[in-house]
């Protein structure tokens, strides 16, 4: 075996391979096959490109994104492998030339996309040339039970069946054991060993927030991250343009992404996100598979999402370097709706009601307050035991709590003297005396309880109603028709109210929407303390002169015409902050930085410590 900890110190600058990377690099220069199942920033890019610089021959790269295959090579150029990419972007003498250099053995590390691999004659091409793996990046692509299925990655069946002696390594960041077997299935290896590793990424904080006064919220989550990349998920084009337009009439850099808009923008806007153009993208889920970006800080859901795998999708996109970073959900009991409205609209019976199995799982992981974290990694079959993860909303409470015993009376009293028929809205219409048509027609206008409730309003009384539920007080039917009904608990503290029993019941302070959106950017925000060390990194370093740096990184990508990221992660620019390296020997220890992106982008930053010390 050659010495694997040698080639990732040299190649990616790295000290120490991340748990199964070194076992599953192990099994591929075997010659066996492997299907990695990481989660996003995990590591997985390494699991193949180290075997590549290993290989006599040559690694080939099937990845579904044609528009990222540049950053990919170009990453794999910067830490000095020869690399290359074949797809249609390329004119026929630029392809002829990849072509006569893979045929002279000077590129190890190819990339393409499915659709090519489909042509015979590329896979004619293929077979004459020495391939010593096949890399399936992103491969629950290939399966129908994942969340991105995508017809062109079929073809891949023929990889076993064609180059039945070259290795496969399938690598996804999808967790569910469904779409593992499929994968498996599909690419014709059904024996083929796993590799499964943790999926809790201990450097994203997970929160749920009521979807009351969003826009406010998503402002103040904004405004912490200032000047840093965040990426915010809406559910329909239409709520994704106008949360865009609000943000940039506030003077945010922030620009939509999906799936209404014209081509050219959209990619455009997406390489301004990707070379820090842009610091805010707003989008429909279709945005950020396979994009690399390492730095982005925060991950916000305006909306609620469809499922609990897209959603960990998603947000995996935070923090890809191990740094802290930030995933917030605001959730609100109207989203439920407007999705059940979609699935209703569904012909295929079975199909409807798999979806509406899942918004009933997204939903019991906003209102559950159970550890998110802990809901997450038990969703995808993993244990999680410790009693505080610290770094999730339920984890790290602070809200405020009162008193709710008297309104909490009121509701269940209204629930009961109508017979635990009737939803959420019409409770709350009889309790705040409304003058509906519907309840002068149920004679609901005659009930004890009609009119009673003069504290709260209709937002917090359903907030009121959702910690009930949630305290086991009262049961929401689920389905098309939500229903309140007490249960054995909620009707025996109704015993106890009239046996004239003290009780007290503690939940969080409801929260009302406020008329008015802000209107300017605001000047300066009050944030609760964010995570559970505040900082991003557990290292000291200059503040500013990390902002030089990041300057610096800017000019340096923009003149080599890569990403920044390629240049180095912002995790690469704090320890080089911290450690401040006075030469190239001292910049080797720095994490990130290889033989070959020493070389090539080291000089500037060195010139700059000494600038400054
Ligand atoms: P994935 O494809 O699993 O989402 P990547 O391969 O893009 O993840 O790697 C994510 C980040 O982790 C990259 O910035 C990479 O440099 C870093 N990384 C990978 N392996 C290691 C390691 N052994 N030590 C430190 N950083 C690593
Ligand atoms: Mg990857
Ligand atoms: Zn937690």
């Amino acid at each position: 075996m050659p010495d694997l900890q040698y080639l990732l110190k040299t190649h990616f600058g790295h000290s120490r391979f991340r748990p199964l990377q070194s076992e599953i690099i192990e099994q591929i220069l075997n010659g066996n096959d492997a299907l990695v199942l990481m989660p996003t920033g995990g590591g997985k890019s390494i699991c193949y490109q180290l075997p590549s610089m290993v290989f006599r021959g040559i690694t080939v790269v099937i990845s579904p994104l044609i528009s990222l295959m540049k950053d990919q090579v170009d990453s794999a150029l910067s830490n000095g492998i020869p690399a290359a990419f074949l797809n249609s972007s390329l004119t026929p003498e630029q392809s002829r030339r990849i072509e006569s250099q893979l045929r002279a053995d000077e590129i190890k590390l190819l990339y393409c996309a499915p659709e090519r691999f489909a042509l015979p004659h590329f896979r004619d091409f293929l077979k004459s040339l020495p391939i010593n793996l096949f890399a399936v990046d992103e491969a629950h692509c290939i399966s129908e039970w994942g969340h991105d299925f995508r017809a062109d990655y079929r073809s891949l069946h023929l990889l076993k069946k064609e180059f039945s002696s070259v290795p496969i390594i399938a690598l996804t960041a999808t967790a569910t054991g469904q779409v593992a077997d499929d994968i498996a299935e599909q690419l014709g290896m059904p024996q083929v060993r796993r590799f499964v590793s943790s999926f809790n990424r201990q450097n994203l904080t997970y929160r749920v927030e009521r979807k009351v006064n969003a826009f406010n919220k998503l402002v103040n989550w904004i405004e912490k991250f200032k000047g840093e990349s965040a990426i915010v998920y809406c559910f329909s084009k239409k709520e994704t343009d106008g949360v865009a337009n609000k943000l940039c009439r506030l003077g945010y850099s922030a620009r939509p992404y999906h799936a209404g808009m014209k081509a050219e923008e959209r990619t455009k806007n997406q390489n301004d996100f990707i070379n820090d153009k842009v610091d805010i993208i707003v989008a429909t889920i279709a945005f950020g598979m396979g994009i690399d970006k390492p730095d982005v800080r925060l991950v916000v859901h305006y909306s609620l999402p469809k499922t609990i795998e897209g959603y960990f999708q998603e947000t995996g996109r935070a923090g890809r370097d191990g740094l802290e970073s930030e995933c917030v959900l605001f959730y609100g009991a109207g989203d439920q709706f407007n999705q059940k409205f979609f699935i209703e609209q569904i012909e295929d019976e079975l199909q409807k009601e798999k979806r509406y199995e899942q918004l009933n799982q997204m939903v019991g992981y906003c209102e559950l307050k159970k550890c998110r974290r802990k809901q997450l990694l038990n969703y995808f079959g993993e244990n999680f035991d410790q009693s505080s993860c610290e770094a999730c909303d339920v984890c790290l409470k602070t809200e405020n709590t009162f008193n709710a015993a008297e309104v909490s009376q009121k509701i269940l009293k209204a629930i009961a003297e109508t017979g635990g028929r009737f939803g959420a809205g019409h409770i709350i219409n009889i309790l705040l005396g409304s003058n509906q048509k519907r309840i002068r027609e149920l004679r609901h206008n005659e009930l004890n309880s009609y009119g009673s409730e003069v504290d709260h309003n209709k937002d917090a009384l359903n907030q009121i109603i959702a910690n009930l539920i949630e305290g086991k007080y009262i049961k929401r039917e689920t389905g098309m028709y939500p229903t309140l009904s007490l249960t054995e608990k909620g009707a025996q503290l109704m015993n106890s109210i009239r046996a004239g029993e003290p009780y007290e019941i503690q939940m969080d302070e409801p929260e009302i929407e406020v008329e008015h959106e802000i209107q300017a950017r605001p000047e300066k925000i009050k944030m609760k303390k964010i995570s559970k060390s505040g900082q991003k990194s557990n290292l000291e370093y200059n503040q500013n002169l990390f902002e030089e740096f990041r300057i610096l990184r800017r000019s340096l990508a923009e003149k080599h015409n890569v990403p920044p990221y390629v240049v180095a992660s912002d995790k690469t620019l704090i320890e080089l902050a911290h450690y401040l390296p006075q030469n190239t020997e001292e910049l080797l220890n720095i994490n990130g930085f290889g033989e070959v992106k020493a070389e090539r982008y080291g000089k500037p930053f060195l010139e700059m410590i000494k600038a400054t010390s």
